[in-house]
Parts: C-alpha cells; structure tokens; sequence
C-alpha cells in the first residue's frame, strides 16, 4: 500500500513503479505489467499498453510468488492467483519478449538498420555507427570473445539471445552469429526487452540451466560484454 515515494523519482530519471512482491522500486521500462482478466485471474500486458488498473512487477519470478503469499495481486488489481499459476505467467511473459524481439529485429532489418556478420560489425562498432551488438547464443566462443572485448572497448551494449538458425531470418536466409543494430531508438528498445526477458527466463530457469527446449534464456545467465571468451555454452560454432 502505497507509501508514496513519487517524490523521489524524479522527472530527469524517468518514470518508476514499486514492484508489488518486494516493494523496491524500479523503472518502469524494466518492470512487467499485469493486468486482471475479464475473469479475475491475471493478464500479463505483453505491449504495456492494456487499458485498465495495471500493476507492476520486477522480472523475477520470486516476486511474483512473494506478491501471492502477500495477496497483493489482490488488494492491487482484485485478482486471484495461485502458486501453481506463476511460473507459466513467466513463460509466457518470457515468450511474449522473445516475440517482441524478433519484431524489434524485423523492423530493424527491413529499414536497413542491421549490419550482419563478424566484419560488418567490427566496421560499424569502430566507426561509432552500432547502437547494439547482438550475439547469437549459439555462435563460436572464439567469435562471442572478440565481439564482446571490441564491444566493451567501444561502449557499445552487447547481448547474447536467438541462435544462428533464428538470426538468419534478419540474413537473407543465411546463418548469422553475429549482427548489430545502427538505429538507436530501436537498440533501446531491443535493450530493454532483452534485458526484462533474460532476466524473468533465469528466474525461471536459474542462471546456470541449460537452454530450455527452443531460443529461451541466456545459460550464462547475463549480459555481455564476453572479456575474457572462453566461457559459456560449448557447442560447435557456426555462422558468420
Ligand atoms: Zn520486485
């Protein structure tokens, strides 16, 4: 309930909610949006748009169980939930990143906003033109390594999510380890959903489980920049 700590967030930092599970505050663009269904259960608002009393939440799974045991998905949005509903919640918030990542990249790639491939990246990040470096999880660790250095060198963000196989899409067909994002506005966006959705898969998952089934998570549980190489899921590289 609401100790009203708006006055400390500030115009200049941006907009923050309290999560409802453990009542820290965090920005908004980091936060999940759940909604209350026609029926009393829970929506999760995968646009962040859906009209109605929304409340917000970290990207954690935890708090969504302490929010239950705390029935603040109740006082909050008069919503039911049980324990046994939560994790599915998360996968499917998860899913709904993934979905909006792939869209961020479409639109990415059809204005002509992507440079793909190892040497396309190495010439877009030295010449201060890359806004996002974007690894598939899949690619050499060689490749992962030198990428990840370079981006870190330069300042430039850099992520691991998708493999080889899904970033061909955004290549004309052809298996793709490595791309990176010239538009700004849509590397933020990227940022952001990426973050939020690594973040809820390895609450889900736990930083060290293997990659579920398809594209999910990140195994090494985090954020690029690679500096040392070497570490992460071994499996056989490919692409470009
Ligand atoms: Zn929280």
């Amino acid at each position: 309930m609401g100790r009203d700590r708006r006055r400390w967030s500030g115009r200049r930092a941006g907009p923050y909610r309290t999560c409802i599970g453990c009542r820290r505050r965090l920005a908004l663009k980091a936060s999940v949006r759940l909604v209350r269904d026609p029926q009393g259960g829970l929506l999760p608002d995968l646009s962040g748009k859906l009209p109605g009393r929304g409340a917000h939440l970290c990207p954690d799974l935890r708090c969504f169980e302490l929010a239950c045991e705390r029935q603040a998905f109740q006082r909050s949005l008069d919503a039911s939930a049980q324990p046994g509903e939560l994790g599915p919640l998360v996968e499917r918030l998860v899913e709904g990143g993934l979905a909006q990542t792939r869209a961020l990249l479409a639109t990415a790639a059809r204005s002509g906003w992507i440079e793909p491939g190892r040497d396309a990246v190495r010439q877009a990040v030295t010449a201060h033109q890359a806004a996002l470096v974007l690894l598939a999880e899949d690619g050499s660790a060689a490749l992962r390594a030198e990428l990840g250095a370079l981006a870190e060198r330069e300042r430039v963000p850099c992520r691991q999510a998708l493999r080889v196989v899904e970033l061909a899409q955004y290549h004309h067909g052809r298996d793709l380890a490595v791309l990176a994002v010239r538009h700004r506005g849509l590397a933020a966006r990227l940022l952001e959903e990426l973050d939020r959705t690594q973040a809820l898969s390895a609450s889900l998952h736990g930083p060290r489980a293997p990659v579920p089934r398809e594209l999910t998570g990140n195994p090494g549980g985090g954020k690029m920049p690679l500096t040392q190489g070497g570490h992460g899921p071994s499996r056989p590289g490919k692409g470009v």
